[in-house]
């Protein structure tokens, strides 16, 4: 309940033209602040600055077994790259294959390989089965419903909760509905909750019966080693699981140095079982003769091993770490009583949560106050946040004072939006 509903009319109107004449103020400075995409930020980046230089000579090219970088040669990832992924996401070398810049590319890639050949055990490929369906735990990742309306594969939205996905609706209909081909999971530090999947969520997910012989879970672990305190959240292993169950073709699982290093001029993976590998290995032969090896030996010559990753991102944990913190202490002091908010443990999100049908509203304010949003209800599949609740917050990428002034232009937006709503009950 907010702390508004319980004040008089006039008591909101004079709340209300208090913060007004606040954001009148902070609006007459003509500041441009922008709170939308995760990226990380300058300081970050110079933190992998010698990554550019770990390359100086064709010496320095040539993989432990001869295969020269520089040149033609290995589809599936130099061996060196497989050790570094195998090593740190604990996924057999023969299982990953290593590729180019962007997850979300090879995200994209697989559910195309999909619509065109089918996945391993389909029938046909999923573009001659009729409508094809997938399903959304929301709030998510925009991008993943991007890849899905392109594709025309409709989009089920299904709850999210602090363990994952609701698996009660989860498994009714993945049982009763054979077009629903597969699910996006970002399954650690949600984008753009924060949430980690609960152990038992993850077994579920494993045990899954589903009506479709080809449905595949999408496995974003984007945010792996993004933990921000060093008591983080473990996530189980969905490999591990699905051997219990013998259901280890269901996953395809996705990872990238995107935010370890440089974003968007990483390395990105896609592990999966031996039987999809094998499926996927040849059409992947014809659309590629292998991905930037020397991008690929860059990172392995830089973090040398998988340690070398963690205490990298253990740097810039203390970079960030203040920017959560700063976000979650204005939420704190000005926002309770009005609305929620996720306090994540890593990735690079918070979700807060506005009274019901403000989020548009306050995004518009923001904006006119100027301050940049990423668009309310993006994390909802075509945009739509049934409740209009959801904004999600990105701290990594202003500067720090730039993110305390947007905070308090938000906090006043929010304010502003939450009296509005009272005022026109
Ligand atoms: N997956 C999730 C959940 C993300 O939040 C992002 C970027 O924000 C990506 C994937 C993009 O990863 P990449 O740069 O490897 O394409």
């Amino acid at each position: 309940m907010s702390r508004y509903e319980n004040m008089s009319a006039s008591e909101l109107k004079s709340e209300l033209s208090a913060v007004n004449a606040k954001l009148a103020g902070l609006s007459a400075k003509g500041l441009k602040l922008d709170l939308t995409r995760g990226k990380p930020g300058a300081e970050q980046l110079a933190l992998s600055e010698d990554m550019l230089t770990v390359l100086s000579s064709l010496d320095d090219c040539v993989c432990e077994n001869g295969t020269d970088c520089a040149n033609y040669g290995i589809l599936d990832g130099i061996p060196e790259a497989k050790k570094l992924f195998s090593d740190l996401l604990g996924i057999p070398e023969n299982r990953i294959i290593v590729e180019g810049n962007s997850s979300l590319n090879i995200m994209f890639d697989t559910i195309a390989r999909a619509m065109l050949f089918g996945v391993y055990g389909s029938e046909s490929p999923w573009c001659r089965q009729g409508e094809i369906k997938f399903l959304c735990p929301s709030p998510g990742y925009d991008r993943h419903f991007a890849i899905c309306e392109a594709m025309g594969i409709k989009m089920i939205p299904v709850d999210m909760t602090p363990e994952g996905p609701d698996m009660d609706t989860v498994e009714r209909l993945v049982s009763s509905d054979s077009s629903i081909k597969g699910i996006w999971c970002v399954p650690k530090y949600s984008n753009p909750e924060g949430y980690t999947y609960s152990a038992e969520t993850v077994e579920r997910f494993a045990a899954l019966k589903t009506a479709a012989p080809d449905f595949r879970i999408f496995w974003d672990n984007a945010y792996v080693v993004h933990d921000l305190y060093e008591e983080k959240d473990t996530l189980a292993d969905i490999f591990e699981a699905c051997k219990k169950y013998g259901t280890e073709d269901r996953v395809f699982y996705f990872a990238s140095t995107s935010k370890i290093a440089f974003p968007g001029n990483g390395v990105a993976i896609i592990a999966a079982s031996e039987n999809n590998i094998a499926q996927i290995k040849p059409i992947l032969a014809s659309q590629t003769i292998g991905h930037d090896k020397l991008n690929q030996m860059r990172h392995v010559k830089y973090f040398k091993n998988a340690q070398g990753v963690l205490n990298h991102m253990k740097r810039h944990a203390d970079i960030i770490r203040p920017r959560f913190e700063a976000v979650i202490d204005a939420f704190r002091s000005e926002l309770s009583g009005i609305a929620t908010w996720t306090e994540p443990k890593g990735g690079y999100f918070i979700d807060l949560a506005v009274p019901c049908g403000c989020a548009k509203r306050v995004f518009n304010l923001a904006a006119e106050n100027g301050v940049t949003l990423t668009n309310a209800g993006a994390s909802f599949p075509y945009g739509i946040d049934p409740c209009d609740k959801h904004l999600r917050i990105a701290p990594t990428f202003p500067s720090f004072d730039n993110l305390i002034a947007a905070l308090e232009i938000l906090c006043l937006c929010v304010k502003a939006a939450a009296i509005e709503k009272e005022l026109n009950k």
